[in-house]
C-alpha cells in the first residue's frame, strides 16, 4: 500500500513520468479510492489541490494509465473505474443492482487466464473477466 507522497513520487519517475502535484493528487486518489470513478477522483483531487478541471484530470488518468500504472476497466453499463492494482490480472466481480465491485484474484495461480484453449494466433497479454451477481448486501435484501 502506497500511502505517503514520497512514495508515490518515486512511482512516477520509475516510470520516467515528471512529477507534478495534479500527477501525484491523482495516483494518491487512486491508491486510496480502488475503483473509483473520475468523478470521484475529481473530487478527491480536488479536496487536496483546490479547483482542478475536469479536463486536467482525464488527462493525468490516461498518462498514468498508459505508463502501467494504473489500470483502467469498465464494466458493461458502468462508467470507466481506475485502480492501482496493476499487473496482476485480476478479475472483479460486480453487482448487478448497486454495482459495488470487489477484487477477485485469478481462478488458479497466476494468470492462467491468459492461457486461451485456442489463441488463435494472437499474442495475449491480458484476459478480462467479470462475474456479475448480487453483493452480500442486495442479496440478503427484501426484494420489493
Ligand atoms: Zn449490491
Ligand atoms: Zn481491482
Amino acid at each position: 500500500m502506497v500511502s505517503t507522497t514520497l512514495d508515490v513520487e518515486q512511482l512516477l519517475r520509475g516510470a520516467a513520468l515528471r512529477v507534478t502535484r495534479p500527477r501525484v493528487a491523482v495516483l494518491t486518489a487512486v491508491y486510496e479510492h480502488p475503483h473509483a470513478e473520475t468523478d470521484s477522483i475529481i473530487g478527491v483531487v480536488r479536496e487536496d489541490l483546490g479547483e482542478v478541471s475536469h479536463q486536467a484530470v482525464y488527462d493525468v488518468l490516461r498518462v498514468l494509465t498508459a505508463a502501467g500504472l494504473v489500470r483502467r476497466f469498465e464494466p458493461s453499463g458502468s462508467v470507466a473505474r481506475y485502480e492501482s492494482r496493476v499487473g496482476d490480472n485480476h478479475h472483479h466481480v460486480v453487482c448487478r443492482l448497486c454495482g459495488a465491485i470487489e477484487d477477485v484474484d485469478c481462478a488458479v495461480g497466476d494468470t492462467p487466464c491468459l492461457t486461451a484453449s485456442d489463441d488463435n494466433g494472437f499474442a495475449i497479454d491480458e484476459a478480462e473477466v467479470v462475474y456479475w451477481g448480487l453483493c452480500p448486501t442486495c442479496s440478503t435484501a427484501p426484494s420489493s
